[in-house]
């Protein structure tokens, strides 16, 4: 691939790249605002990224079996102790992770995704990480979605975060209080360069939490 001349300079935080009017521009940066914000607001989709071009979006109108079919597809093997998504040889055994040797255990995890909710008027989307997601789903872990609940029941793990999943994205679903962390960044006149949005926690119940005490 060509080098870009700016790439030199992309590592430097105090500037930015910025495309204006078809142009590249390079505009100072002021620096970045992070700041905490908690807010009610329903969540209308969720969508998990699984490769560059491909994803799973779950919304209102994905439907409980579509929504438990995609599970094996939103949860992926990967390193027990930092999480790295494992890839499988041609034999189709899982590769070890090379920077955590010799621990070699696996783990099966949540894909982190990004969730879009409304707030009034406005669209926002925000990134999930995969702890997270077990969260919003009462903490069952990945590990254990093909487990039944009880040995005498067919009901498994899996069919409950289904459910989970397609309550919380339901029209009707009750809007949940999020703890979200904003990341502003603007150049020396205040035009906003980029922002970013990230959950920092998630509290279903609002009732429970007394909501109005925690906005
Ligand atoms: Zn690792």
């Amino acid at each position: 691939m060509k080098k870009n001349k700016f790439e030199g300079l992309r590592l430097k935080e105090a500037f930015k790249l910025t495309m204006e009017k078809g142009r590249i521009m390079l505009r100072k940066t002021t620096s970045p605002v992070h700041r905490v914000i908690q807010i009610k607001a329903q969540i209308s989709e969720l969508a998990f990224p699984i490769t560059a071009t491909q994803k799973i979006a779950l919304n209102a109108h994905s439907s409980l079996k579509s929504i438990f079919s995609s599970l094996p597809n939103i949860v992926y093997t990967g390193c027990a102790k930092c999480g790295l998504e494992l890839e499988t040889d041609e034999n189709r055994i899982y590769k070890q992770c090379f920077s955590c040797l010799p621990f070699t255990m696996k783990k099966i995890y949540y894909r982190p995704a990004l969730m879009t909710i409304v707030d009034g008027r406005h669209d926002v989307c925000i990134r999930v990480e995969s702890k997270l997601i077990e969260k919003i789903l009462l903490n069952i872990s990945a590990d254990c979605l093909n487990r039944v609940i009880v040995p005498s029941s067919e009901i498994t793990y899996g069919m409950v975060v289904a459910d989970l999943f397609h309550s919380l994205l339901a029209v009707s679903a009750e809007p949940c209080v999020l703890k979200i962390q904003s990341l502003f960044v603007s150049d020396e006149n205040s035009y906003l360069l980029q922002q970013d949005f990230s959950l920092l926690d998630f509290y279903p119940d609002i009732v429970k939490h007394g909501a109005d005490a925690l906005l």
